[in-house]
C-alpha cells in the first residue's frame, strides 16, 4: 500500500504516457489528486520516441483512396504502411473496420471530428507554452511537407485550400523559397507546404517535464507498476486497482491511458477497444549542418525533427502486432526517404535506433469517456499518429467528465461504448 493521504478520494491514472501525463496534470490544476501508475520506466514509449510535431489539422490514415492500394500495402515491405499478413481474427476484424472508415462520408465525419479536437488542443498547447518548466520543449517553429514530385504539389495545394476552409495556417512555397530559408533543403524538393504555426517538441523532454510538473502539483507518479485490474463494487464504483503483484492501491476514479495495451486491459473488464498496433520506428543521426526546419518528406512520409540532440527520422506504420522486433529493413527505409530531401543525410552517424507502438482504432478516432456499467472509471485512448497533438483536450475533456461538468466538446463520436 502507499502512503499518501485521502487514498480513497483519488483519481488514478493507468499508464504515464503523454495521455496519462496531461491528464494528471489537469485533474491537479482543477484540485484533484492524482496518482499515475506507469508500468514501464518512462523512458521507452511511444510518448517518448515519437516525431514531436504537433499537427493540428493531420488527416487519419484511413481515406478513401486507400482501399485501391490495398494489396500493395499487404505485399510491400517497402510501403509506408505495411500490414504483415497473418492469421488473426482481431487484425481482419479491424482491418473489416478500417475500410468501412475509407468511405467518404466517414472520412468527412472524421476529419471534422479530428480538425474540431485539434483546434481546441492547440489552444491548449499555446496556454502551456506560457508555463515556464514545459515551454522549454515546446517550439513555436512550425513545419513544412515537402514535395519532390509535381502531382504531390498539386496535391499539396488542395489540401493548402481545404487548410485554410477549416481554418488552420498554411501557405504554399516553391523549393527555391524553402532553400533561401533552409538550405538543408536539397534540390529535388520542388515545393513545400508550410505549417508556420505549429509547433515542435522533444518528445522525452516535454514527458519528463510533464512528470516534474504533475510532481510540483501534488501528484505521484510510481513507474514500474504494472495495473492488472480495477476494484470495483457494483453500488458504489471504483474502489481502487490492484496491480500485477497483487497490491492493492486504494482511488475512487480511474483512468485508462495504457497506450495500445489498454485493449487488452479493457477486454479483461469486458469493455471493447478494438485498436491494432502501428509500429513506428526513429533513427537519431548526428549531422554537421542539420536542417532547422522540421519536415515530413511527403511522397516518403518520414518525419524529420531537429531534436534531442540530433536529427531524429521517424515514420512508417506496420501492423504487426504488440511488439518490439525491429525489422531492419523498414528502419533503413527512414535513412533512404529522407535523403532525397535533405543534404548530408546518407553520410550522416546514426546514434540510436528505436521502435514504438501507436494506439490505432479501426475509425482513427480516439477513445474518450465513461467506461459504462463502471462508475467511476473512464478511457483515454486511441489517438494512434495524433497523440500528442490532442493530447491536452483528451485531458481537458477527462477533467470535465470527472467533475460532471458538460466536455468542451461534442464527445458522441469518441464514445468507449461504439464498438
Ligand atoms: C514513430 C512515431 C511517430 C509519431 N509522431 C507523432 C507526432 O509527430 N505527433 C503526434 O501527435 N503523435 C505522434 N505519434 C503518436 C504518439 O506518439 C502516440 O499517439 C502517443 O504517444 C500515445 O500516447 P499514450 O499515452 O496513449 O500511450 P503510450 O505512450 O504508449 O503510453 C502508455 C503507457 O502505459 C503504460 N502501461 C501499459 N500497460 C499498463 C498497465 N497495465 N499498467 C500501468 N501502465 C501501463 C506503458 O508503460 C506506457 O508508458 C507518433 C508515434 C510514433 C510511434
Amino acid at each position: 500500500m502507499d502512503t499518501s493521504t485521502n487514498q480513497s478520494e483519488r483519481v488514478i491514472i493507468i499508464g504515464g504516457g503523454i495521455i496519462g501525463m496531461l491528464t494528471a496534470r489537469e485533474l491537479l490544476s482543477r484540485g484533484l489528486q492524482a496518482l499515475v501508475l506507469d508500468a514501464g520506466d518512462g523512458r521507452d514509449t511511444a510518448s517518448t520516441g515519437n516525431a514531436g510535431i504537433i499537427a493540428p489539422g493531420h488527416p487519419p490514415i484511413a481515406h478513401p483512396g486507400l482501399p485501391a492500394r490495398a494489396l500493395q500495402l499487404l505485399l510491400n515491405h517497402d510501403s509506408p504502411l505495411y500490414i504483415p499478413p497473418r492469421p488473426d481474427p482481431a487484425l481482419l476484424r479491424w482491418l473489416l473496420g478500417f475500410r468501412r472508415a475509407c468511405r467518404t462520408e466517414h472520412y468527412r465525419n472524421a476529419v471534422e471530428v479530428l480538425n474540431g479536437l485539434s483546434h481546441l488542443s492547440m489552444e491548449l498547447w499555446k496556454e502551456l507554452a506560457s508555463n515556464d518548466s514545459v515551454s522549454q520543449h515546446l517550439n513555436s517553429v512550425g513545419w513544412v511537407e515537402a514535395c519532390c514530385e509535381e502531382t504531390t504539389c498539386e496535391e499539396a495545394m488542395k489540401d493548402l485550400a481545404l487548410l485554410h476552409r477549416d481554418g488552420f495556417d498554411a501557405e504554399f512555397i516553391d523549393g527555391d523559397e524553402l532553400r533561401r530559408r533552409d538550405p538543408a533543403f536539397s534540390r529535388q524538393v520542388l515545393g513545400a507546404l508550410a505549417h508556420p504555426s505549429d509547433m515542435l517538441t522533444d518528445p522525452a523532454g516535454l514527458l519528463s517535464a510533464l512528470q516534474t510538473e504533475v510532481e510540483k502539483l501534488g501528484g505521484i507518479v510510481r513507474h514500474g507498476c504494472r495495473v492488472d485490474s480495477l476494484l470495483h463494487d457494483g453500488r458504489s464504483g471504483l474502489m481502487g486497482v490492484m496491480s500485477c503483484n497483487g497490491e492493492i492501491i486504494e482511488g475512487n476514479q480511474a483512468v485508462l491511458s495504457a497506450g495500445i495495451w489498454s485493449d487488452r486491459f479493457a477486454r479483461s473488464h469486458g469493455l471493447r477497444i478494438p485498436m491494432q498496433a502501428a509500429k513506428g520506428y526513429h533513427v537519431m543521426l548526428a549531422m554537421d549542418a542539420p536542417p532547422r526546419t522540421a519536415c515530413v518528406c511527403r511522397e516518403t512520409m518520414v518525419g524529420v525533427n531537429p531534436c534531442a540532440g540530433g536529427l531524429r527520422l521517424a515514420g512508417t506504420l506496420e501492423l504487426s502486432g504488440i511488439n518490439s522486433r525491429f525489422i531492419r529493413r523498414r528502419l533503413n527505409m527512414l535513412r533512404i526517404g529522407a535523403s532525397r530531401y535533405i543534404n548530408g543525410i546518407r553520410a550522416a552517424r546514426a546514434t540510436s535506433e528505436w521502435n514504438g507502438l501507436r494506439p490505432c482504432t479501426a475509425d482513427g478516432l480516439p477513445v474518450i469517456g465513461a467506461v459504462p456499467g463502471f462508475k467511476g472509471a473512464y478511457v483515454a485512448t486511441g489517438h494512434g499518429m495524433m497523440g500528442v497533438t490532442l493530447g491536452p483536450i483528451t485531458a481537458r475533456i477527462i477533467g470535465s467528465l470527472l467533475e460532471n461538468q458538460p466536455p468542451p466538446f461534442d464527445i458522441t463520436p469518441l464514445d468507449p461504448a461504439r464498438f
